[in-house]
């Protein structure tokens, strides 16, 4: 509990940052998956959309960390009325969170205003683990930032156990978008429970069957378990969305404006 404690004194973009970093160079030295283009140009554009993200962050932690507190001092939720051990409580609450942001982001994909926000993230036509950046930042901040209070409201989570699962959830997000080939028996094994790289990069296929599927962040037992999960070798990915596949559209000041704009 104290290896938690320490690892959550510590701010999550600095682990994100480290992580990148790594894989990064793990990108440069190793064989990857697909081809890069222009990789300084398409680093600095995710890296901008960070840039925003951050500084919308300041107002809405705030915000974030006020709901969760009153909704925790209110003793709000499922949890204050059953007897669990703090472990159990743990494991339980990182699942719920999973499967909470597994709805937001099935939502996300079905609604048609949320999905003109989330197809930035889709939009990419090339990837490596600076994809972890390049989400458009109301939707991080307002939609993706809701699903934990929404699942706190129901459940009775505390910040500790949002921070543990944001601890968690950060390396899986800089994995799945890595450049870097992952062995198919890796999706045979860990991946019968876990979202390996190979699931979320058939996330980002151009055919929609496919864009439509493997939605968990963490457990792709959702997947597995509501009908989502589709499998293809990811040699066969075609990455990005056809609207998209335009170079004037991949700029990160076209991609911010996205949602507003006609197509
Ligand atoms: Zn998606
Ligand atoms: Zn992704």
């Amino acid at each position: 509990m104290e290896t938690i404690e320490y690892l959550l004194s510590i701010d999550i973009n600095y682990i994100a940052v480290g992580l990148i970093a790594l894989f990064f160079t793990l990108e440069h030295v190793l064989s990857t998956q697909f081809p890069f283009k222009e990789r300084g140009k398409h680093f600095w554009n995710s890296l901008l959309f960070q840039v925003v993200f951050l500084i919308g962050n300041l107002f809405w932690a705030g915000f974030f960390v006020f709901c969760i507190e009153w909704l925790n001092q209110n003793e709000i939720g499922l949890f204050y009325m059953l007897e669990f051990p703090l472990w159990l409580k743990l494991i339980l609450g990182i699942l719920i969170l999973d499967l909470g942001t597994y709805w937001f982001h099935r939502l996300s994909h079905l609604s048609p205003v949320l999905w003109r926000f989330h197809r930035v993230h889709h939009s990419d036509t090339t990837m490596d683990s600076s994809n972890y950046f390049r989400s458009h930042p109301i939707e991080v901040l307002f939609w993706f930032g809701s699903a934990p209070i929404f699942m706190s409201a129901i459940f009775g989570l505390d910040l500790f156990t949002i921070g543990v699962y944001f601890l968690v959830l950060t390396p899986f997000l800089v994995i799945e978008h890595s450049n870097l080939k992952f062995p198919a028996w890796l999706d045979k094994t860990i991946g019968l429970v876990i979202t390996t790289p190979n699931f979320h990069k058939i996330h980002h296929d151009q055919d929609q069957h496919y864009t439509d599927s493997n939605f968990a962040d963490i457990f792709i037992l959702w997947d597995r378990i509501f009908g989502t999960y589709k499998y293809k070798p990811a040699e066969q990915v075609k990455l990005g969305l056809a609207e998209f596949d335009e170079e004037r559209k991949q700029t990160f000041w076209y991609l911010i404006r996205s949602p507003f704009l006609r197509d």
